[in-house]
């Protein structure tokens, strides 16, 4: 809340220097502005928010937001780092070879459908050129996400990659190190693990993956 609240802010502020302003001591935040800072306390409207939103320059080249979906309710949620091309193109998050790696393993290793789960990354829009996440976008952005996540209220979150991770947590240990682990957190455990688009270039790390999401399935019963 606090960061979009700055985020939003700045938006305003280079907006009245563009104007022209040099200082202001108005009020920046017009009506509508509130009306985001308020952040929804449903799923669905929480997407409708989101897919209007255009607080960082991602917004300048996305085609569409792409928003977590899956079981409102789930005790596992996945977070990614962002979304793909082909996924800003059909308006759906893990698609591709490395989402339908995702979704064998949630069905063949944890034995659930892909629809008793939550997706979700850490940035709702596309990068262009596919380009690493700026610290300034996951702060932009991540409101969404703890939204999700205090909505879903999962019992187990397992990261994706080393960004999701890092900005999730923090720490920025290396995943090789930390991988294998369970960190604790006061409303979830986190296993933090690797991407399945990494697993494509690196197939020989497809078995920690599995270790982990059998680890998953324990936790679960
Ligand atoms: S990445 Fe997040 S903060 Fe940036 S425009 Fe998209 S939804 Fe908004």
């Amino acid at each position: 809340m606090k960061n979009l609240h700055n985020a939003l802010l700045l938006k305003r502020l280079y907006q009245l220097k563009e104007f022209g302003y040099k200082y202001t001591s108005e009020e920046v935040f017009t009506q509508d502005d509130q009306e985001l800072l308020e952040l929804p306390n449903s799923l669905e409207a929480l997407k409708q928010q989101a897919s209007n939103c255009h607080l960082c320059s991602l917004s300048k080249n996305r085609k569409q937001v792409i928003f977590g979906e899956g079981n409102a309710q789930a005790n596992l949620m996945f977070i990614g780092n962002k979304p793909l091309e082909i996924e800003d193109n059909e308006g759906k998050i893990f698609l591709g070879r490395g989402g339908e790696m995702l979704t064998a393993m949630i069905e063949k290793v944890i034995g659930m459908a892909r629809e008793d789960v939550y997706l979700s990354n850490l940035l709702k829009c596309h990068p262009l050129a596919n380009k690493e996440i700026h610290e300034s976008e996951f702060h932009t952005c991540k409101a969404y996400l703890f939204k999700e996540i205090e909505l879903v209220k999962p019992k187990i979150i397992v990261t994706l990659g080393e960004e999701a991770y890092h900005y999730l947590t923090n720490d920025t240990t290396a995943l090789n190190e930390i991988r294998g682990t369970v960190i604790e957190k006061e409303n979830y455990s986190i296993i933090p693990t690797y991407h399945p688009n990494f697993l494509l270039k690196n197939p020989s790390l497809k078995k920690e993956v599995f270790e982990d999401l059998k680890r998953v399935k324990k936790m679960l019963v």
